[in-house]
C-alpha cells in the first residue's frame, strides 16, 4: 500500500509531467547527547517538468535521512498522504486544471 503509493504518482494533472516526492527540512528542532536530530520535515510531490506542487504534509522526525526513521510510521505516514493527496487530485478531470 504504501510502496504502491510512493513509487507509482499518477502524472501531473497540468501538464502530464513526471512527479516525484520531495523531502525537506523545515526545521532543527534539537539534538540529544547521542547526536540524535529531531527535525520537522515536510512532503510534497512536485512536478518535475511545471514544478505544480501537491498539498504539504509535515512531521517531527529524528533522523529523517536514517533508514530506521524512513521505518517509522511517523515518516511513511508523511509520504503517503503526499501521494494520497496528489494522486486524488491527478485523478480528477473536471476541466478547471
Ligand atoms: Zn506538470
Amino acid at each position: 500500500m504504501y510502496n504502491d503509493l510512493v513509487h507509482n504518482l499518477e502524472p501531473c494533472p497540468f501538464c502530464k509531467g513526471k512527479a516525484k516526492i520531495s523531502l525537506r527540512e523545515m526545521r532543527f528542532l534539537g539534538q540529544n547527547g547521542y547526536g540524535d536530530k529531531k527535525i520537522r520535515c515536510a512532503a510534497q510531490v512536485i512536478c518535475n517538468r511545471c514544478r505544480a506542487r501537491g498539498p504539504l504534509y509535515t512531521a517531527n522526525l529524528i533522523n529523517p535521512y536514517d533508514r530506521k526513521c524512513q521505518q517509522s510510521e511517523a515518516y511513511k505516514w508523511m509520504l503517503k498522504e503526499a501521494a494520497f493527496a496528489w494522486n486524488k487530485r491527478a485523478g480528477q478531470d473536471d476541466g478547471t486544471a
